[in-house]
């Protein structure tokens, strides 16, 4: 135990000593990812909206989180975050390791993250840090290797969604506060490492709270989208066959945003929470979205994600803000592309860890500083992204997404190499009003980044094959099973 700042060890005697002259504020970081969050779904993201919707403005529901969106003005926001995967596990796995999916080597869910891959966990643990997760939904259980390091991994899942289990992001900060109050497992005179995985935005979208979902919908609507698994797969059948009516897709954006308006309450709660229990004068905290959600574009494979890296798949919140020896500067918002890959780099930096020189990702903070080299290095670099699905696609023994959809994301340009025939690359991503058309992209910039996706698939990783991962057959190796 490390002493609080009054240098007295004892329980009572420190509570005594302590009531007088306030409690030692450990460092916590927090680091909650948004699952299924498009950045437009914030509305701190609302000026890069991809909705694509053509539909009347006042019937329009906005997305309404002030909590992050308080986050982003205290801090640091990017504007142009990118999923290097477009589902959950793979997602996470770069988050955390400071690599591309590639990297990473996990390429879709339930292929479990391999034990030499260096995890964000594990690192905090040998600095003498203490972990707690919370997850929501089982596609992150612990034996998804994502639990490495962690004092307290909490994927204790009970609400069954047909082949998987989650909880509400309000379950989620229950559980959260509920593990930090045991002192038995948390000590909070000792550096705290806390991640939360909020889970609501994922359809079924039937988690947000009946009072704020009545605020956020329109009250007129008969149709049959009521956020329900069985109306989302209606959604998907009645949209690849063009009967989907507007009424029922902008029905279907407010049950989404209501669910990422109840994820923002939950981040609420959580930071009070916090704020009670640590003081959070020395704390930095960060929130992310894993990868967003088609809704209803593109019309052939919607309302899901996995299949396409398009901006709707790959474009992410990521939002940071910091006190204490964790201070960011305060309103910045960064336009030239970051990748999940970036946050292992640049919180551990902050943390102090030491540098992991084999992450791909790099340290934000010179950016978040203006340092104009720092700038000119993510002008230049060139962001991977490459889709889960479909599982058919997968051709041992080339890399599991090989021929799967695969986007090169640099200077306002994305490059896609698809599989699906409505993908025309390649497409701008800056969408201010005077930014140039991508008819008018260099073929320069274009070649560009195809060379980066060639270069890309010439050193991916091996198939990962999934019927025996490698720690099954390390497992049973040991066993004697396989010489
Ligand atoms: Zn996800």
């Amino acid at each position: 135990m490390v002493p609080g700042r009054c240098g007295w060890v004892g329980t009572m005697v420190l509570a005594l000593v302590c009531a007088a002259c306030g409690p030692s504020p450990a460092p916590v970081v927090v680091l909650v990812s948004w699952d299924t969050t498009r950045a437009d779904a914030l509305g701190c993201y609302a000026d890069v909206a991809h909705w694509g919707l053509d539909l009347r403005a006042a019937r329009h529901p906005s997305p309404r989180t002030p909590r992050v969106d308080a986050l982003a003005a205290s801090g640091v926001r990017h504007q142009w975050a990118i999923a290097h995967a477009p589902t959950t596990l793979a997602s996470h796995a770069s988050m955390m390791s400071g690599r591309d999916t590639r990297g990473a080597r996990v390429p879709r869910n339930g292929f479990p993250i391999e034990p030499d891959v260096p995890l964000l966990a594990p690192r905090f643990a040998a600095a003498g840090w203490q972990s707690v997760a919370v997850v929501g939904a089982s596609v992150l259980s612990r034996d998804m290797g994502l639990s490495r390091g962690f004092l307290v991994y909490d994927d204790h899942l009970t609400q069954k969604v047909r082949r998987r289990y989650e909880r509400s992001a309000d379950d989620v900060v229950d559980r959260t506060l509920a593990i930090v109050d045991r002192r038995s497992l948390v000590d909070h005179w000792t550096p705290l490492f806390l991640f939360v995985h909020f889970f609501d935005a994922h359809s079924p979208w039937d988690s947000s709270p009946a009072e704020l979902r009545s605020t956020m919908v329109d009250p007129s609507y008969a149709g049959a989208v009521d956020g329900s698994s069985d109306s989302v797969d209606w959604l998907v059948k009645a949209t690849r066959a063009g009967r989907v009516g507007s009424d029922d897709r902008i029905r279907a954006r407010a049950l989404y945003l209501a669910e990422v308006a109840s994820m923002d309450a939950a981040l609420g709660r959580l930071l009070d929470g916090l704020e009670q229990r640590f003081a959070m004068e020395d704390a930095l905290v960060v929130v992310v979205g894993d990868h967003g959600e088609a809704l209803d574009l593109p019309a052939s494979r919607p309302y899901g994600h996995g299949f396409d890296v398009d901006l709707v798949a790959s474009h992410v919140p990521f939002v940071a803000s910091g006190s204490g020896r964790f201070a960011v500067p305060a309103g910045v918002v960064v336009d030239r592309p970051v990748g999940l890959m970036d946050v292992a780099p640049t919180i551990a930096a902050m943390a102090g860890l030491p540098v992991d020189p084999s992450a791909s990702g790099l340290d934000l903070q010179p950016v978040w500083r203006g340092d104009a080299d720092a700038a000119a290095i993510l002008e230049e670099r060139v962001l991977l992204a490459e889709a889960t699905k479909p599982t058919q696609a997968e051709a041992a023994p080339d890399w599991n997404n090989r021929y799967k959809e695969r986007g090169a994301f640099g200077r306002r340009l994305l490059v896609t190499e698809s599989p699906w025939e409505d993908r025309t690359p390649p497409s701008a991503f800056e969408l201010a009003p005077g930014q140039p058309e991508a008819s008018d992209a260099s073929r320069s910039s274009v070649e560009r980044l195809e060379g980066a996706l060639r270069t890309w698939d010439a050193g991916a990783p091996d198939y990962r094959d999934p019927e025996m991962t490698s720690e099954t057959k390390a497992a049973l190796r040991g066993l004697g099973y396989l010489d």
